[in-house]
Protein backbone atom coordinates (compact mmCIF):
# COMPACT_ATOMS: atom_id res chain seq x y z
CA UNK A 1 0.00 0.00 0.00
CA UNK A 2 1.70 3.48 -0.99
CA UNK A 3 1.35 6.22 1.76
CA UNK A 4 -2.04 8.02 2.33
CA UNK A 5 -0.28 10.75 3.36
CA UNK A 6 2.48 13.10 1.64
CA UNK A 7 5.17 13.46 4.96
CA UNK A 8 4.95 12.99 8.82
CA UNK A 9 3.13 15.59 10.64
CA UNK A 10 -0.05 15.47 8.55
CA UNK A 11 -3.08 15.86 9.95
CA UNK A 12 -5.77 13.02 8.79
CA UNK A 13 -9.39 13.75 9.95
CA UNK A 14 -11.45 10.50 10.26
CA UNK A 15 -15.05 9.66 10.18
CA UNK A 16 -16.06 7.06 12.64
CA UNK A 17 -19.53 5.10 11.47
CA UNK A 18 -18.57 2.87 8.08
CA UNK A 19 -15.25 3.87 8.76
CA UNK A 20 -14.00 2.55 12.22
CA UNK A 21 -17.90 1.19 13.78
CA UNK A 22 -19.44 -1.56 11.64
CA UNK A 23 -22.62 0.56 12.18
CA UNK A 24 -24.92 -0.56 8.59
CA UNK A 25 -24.36 -4.53 9.79
CA UNK A 26 -25.06 -4.03 13.48
CA UNK A 27 -28.39 -2.12 12.82
CA UNK A 28 -29.74 -4.44 10.69
CA UNK A 29 -28.49 -7.06 13.05
CA UNK A 30 -30.79 -5.30 15.95
CA UNK A 31 -33.69 -5.07 14.23
CA UNK A 32 -33.43 -8.74 12.70
CA UNK A 33 -34.32 -7.52 9.43
CA UNK A 34 -34.07 -10.30 6.17
CA UNK A 35 -31.63 -7.70 4.17
CA UNK A 36 -27.98 -7.85 4.29
CA UNK A 37 -25.09 -5.25 4.26
CA UNK A 38 -25.15 -5.61 0.16
CA UNK A 39 -28.45 -4.89 -0.06
CA UNK A 40 -27.85 -0.84 1.40
CA UNK A 41 -27.20 0.20 -1.75
CA UNK A 42 -27.76 4.08 -0.65
CA UNK A 43 -26.72 6.58 1.67
CA UNK A 44 -30.57 7.17 3.30
CA UNK A 45 -31.61 3.57 3.89
CA UNK A 46 -33.54 3.92 6.66
CA UNK A 47 -35.98 5.86 4.79
CA UNK A 48 -35.63 4.08 1.40
CA UNK A 49 -35.00 0.34 2.78
CA UNK A 50 -36.52 -0.22 6.08
CA UNK A 51 -40.43 -0.94 6.67
CA UNK A 52 -42.27 1.88 8.89
CA UNK A 53 -41.99 -0.58 11.92
CA UNK A 54 -38.26 -1.22 11.23
CA UNK A 55 -37.95 2.69 11.04
CA UNK A 56 -39.29 3.35 14.61
CA UNK A 57 -37.35 0.87 16.05
CA UNK A 58 -34.47 2.54 14.22
CA UNK A 59 -35.15 5.76 15.91
CA UNK A 60 -35.58 4.05 19.60
CA UNK A 61 -32.79 1.65 19.19
CA UNK A 62 -30.35 4.75 18.05
CA UNK A 63 -31.13 7.35 21.01
CA UNK A 64 -29.80 5.30 23.10
CA UNK A 65 -26.01 4.93 24.60
CA UNK A 66 -25.92 1.51 25.07
CA UNK A 67 -26.13 0.98 20.84
CA UNK A 68 -23.58 3.26 19.76
CA UNK A 69 -21.59 1.84 22.85
CA UNK A 70 -22.11 -1.97 21.51
CA UNK A 71 -20.79 -1.18 17.40
CA UNK A 72 -18.47 -3.57 16.50
CA UNK A 73 -15.19 -2.49 15.05
CA UNK A 74 -14.96 -2.38 11.25
CA UNK A 75 -12.67 -4.94 9.49
CA UNK A 76 -9.54 -3.30 8.70
CA UNK A 77 -9.77 -0.36 10.84
CA UNK A 78 -7.15 -0.84 13.23
CA UNK A 79 -4.90 -1.32 9.89
CA UNK A 80 -6.26 1.72 8.48
CA UNK A 81 -5.49 3.39 11.98
CA UNK A 82 -2.27 1.71 12.11
CA UNK A 83 -1.24 2.70 8.61
CA UNK A 84 -1.61 6.63 9.43
CA UNK A 85 0.19 6.22 12.73
CA UNK A 86 3.09 4.84 10.97
CA UNK A 87 3.18 7.77 8.88
CA UNK A 88 3.46 9.87 11.70
CA UNK A 89 -0.13 11.60 10.87
CA UNK A 90 -2.04 13.59 13.75
CA UNK A 91 -4.96 11.71 13.95
CA UNK A 92 -8.29 13.53 14.29
CA UNK A 93 -11.83 12.19 14.68
CA UNK A 94 -14.44 13.71 12.98
CA UNK A 95 -18.14 11.64 13.94
CA UNK A 96 -21.42 13.87 13.25
CA UNK A 97 -23.68 13.87 16.38
CA UNK A 98 -26.67 11.76 16.62
CA UNK A 99 -28.44 14.58 18.43
CA UNK A 100 -31.60 12.45 19.64
CA UNK A 101 -29.34 10.50 21.90
CA UNK A 102 -28.63 12.37 24.86
CA UNK A 103 -25.12 10.56 25.49
CA UNK A 104 -24.13 10.08 22.35
CA UNK A 105 -21.07 11.89 22.44
CA UNK A 106 -19.69 10.10 25.51
CA UNK A 107 -20.53 7.01 24.27
CA UNK A 108 -18.18 7.86 21.12
CA UNK A 109 -15.49 8.82 23.32
CA UNK A 110 -15.48 5.79 25.74
CA UNK A 111 -15.64 3.98 22.26
CA UNK A 112 -12.71 5.59 20.69
CA UNK A 113 -10.71 5.53 23.82
CA UNK A 114 -11.21 1.69 24.24
CA UNK A 115 -11.55 0.47 20.68
CA UNK A 116 -8.43 2.73 19.36
CA UNK A 117 -6.87 4.47 22.40
CA UNK A 118 -8.02 8.23 20.99
CA UNK A 119 -7.92 10.26 23.75
CA UNK A 120 -10.89 12.99 23.88
CA UNK A 121 -9.26 15.87 22.68
CA UNK A 122 -8.84 13.64 19.20
CA UNK A 123 -12.49 13.72 19.18
CA UNK A 124 -14.48 16.41 17.37
CA UNK A 125 -18.41 16.11 17.29
CA UNK A 126 -19.90 17.71 14.15
CA UNK A 127 -22.05 17.36 11.08
CA UNK A 128 -20.31 20.37 8.90
CA UNK A 129 -17.52 18.07 8.66
CA UNK A 130 -15.72 20.18 5.44
CA UNK A 131 -15.11 22.76 7.67
CA UNK A 132 -12.27 21.34 9.01
CA UNK A 133 -9.14 22.04 7.90
CA UNK A 134 -6.58 18.71 7.48
CA UNK A 135 -4.10 17.10 5.00
CA UNK A 136 -6.07 13.89 4.26
CA UNK A 137 -9.68 13.45 4.89
CA UNK A 138 -11.76 10.03 5.38
CA UNK A 139 -15.08 9.06 5.46
CA UNK A 140 -17.89 6.51 3.82
CA UNK A 141 -20.26 9.59 2.48
CA UNK A 142 -19.85 10.81 -1.07
CA UNK A 143 -21.40 13.89 -0.13
CA UNK A 144 -19.05 15.09 2.69
CA UNK A 145 -15.96 14.21 0.52
CA UNK A 146 -17.32 16.11 -1.89
CA UNK A 147 -17.79 19.09 0.11
CA UNK A 148 -14.06 18.77 1.75
CA UNK A 149 -12.77 18.45 -1.25
CA UNK A 150 -13.68 21.97 -2.53
CA UNK A 151 -12.60 23.79 -0.17
CA UNK A 152 -9.20 21.94 0.73
CA UNK A 153 -6.10 21.04 -1.70
CA UNK A 154 -5.82 17.82 0.78
CA UNK A 155 -5.69 14.10 -0.18
CA UNK A 156 -9.59 12.90 0.37
CA UNK A 157 -10.22 9.41 0.39
CA UNK A 158 -13.94 7.05 0.69
CA UNK A 159 -14.15 3.78 2.37
CA UNK A 160 -15.60 1.10 -0.65
CA UNK A 161 -18.99 0.34 0.92
CA UNK A 162 -22.14 -0.73 -0.87
CA UNK A 163 -23.83 2.63 -0.14
CA UNK A 164 -21.00 4.74 -2.13
CA UNK A 165 -20.77 2.11 -4.78
CA UNK A 166 -22.71 4.04 -7.62
CA UNK A 167 -20.88 7.40 -6.47
CA UNK A 168 -18.17 8.47 -9.13
CA UNK A 169 -15.30 10.39 -7.39
CA UNK A 170 -13.35 13.39 -8.72
CA UNK A 171 -9.53 12.12 -9.76
CA UNK A 172 -8.16 13.60 -6.69
CA UNK A 173 -10.15 10.92 -4.69
CA UNK A 174 -9.42 7.30 -4.38
CA UNK A 175 -11.51 4.77 -2.79
CA UNK A 176 -10.17 2.62 -0.31
CA UNK A 177 -10.84 -1.17 0.99
CA UNK A 178 -10.67 -2.14 4.34
CA UNK A 179 -10.18 -5.92 4.89
CA UNK A 180 -8.28 -8.00 7.59
CA UNK A 181 -4.72 -7.80 5.18
CA UNK A 182 -5.01 -4.00 5.64
CA UNK A 183 -5.97 -1.07 3.24
CA UNK A 184 -5.53 -1.39 -0.60
CA UNK A 185 -7.00 1.07 -3.17
CA UNK A 186 -9.47 -0.09 -5.33
MG1 LIG B 1 -19.59 7.62 8.15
Amino acid sequence: MTRLTSRSGEVALVDVDGVLADFVPALLHRLDSPLTVEDIDCWDFIKEKLTPEERAMTMALLSQDTFWRDLPVCEGAHKLIEQLQAEEARIYIASSPWTSCPNWEGARRDWLLQHFKFKPNQFISIQEKWLLDGDVFIDDKSETVWEWQALHDGRAYIIDRPWNRYMSLRVASARLKLTADGVSRC
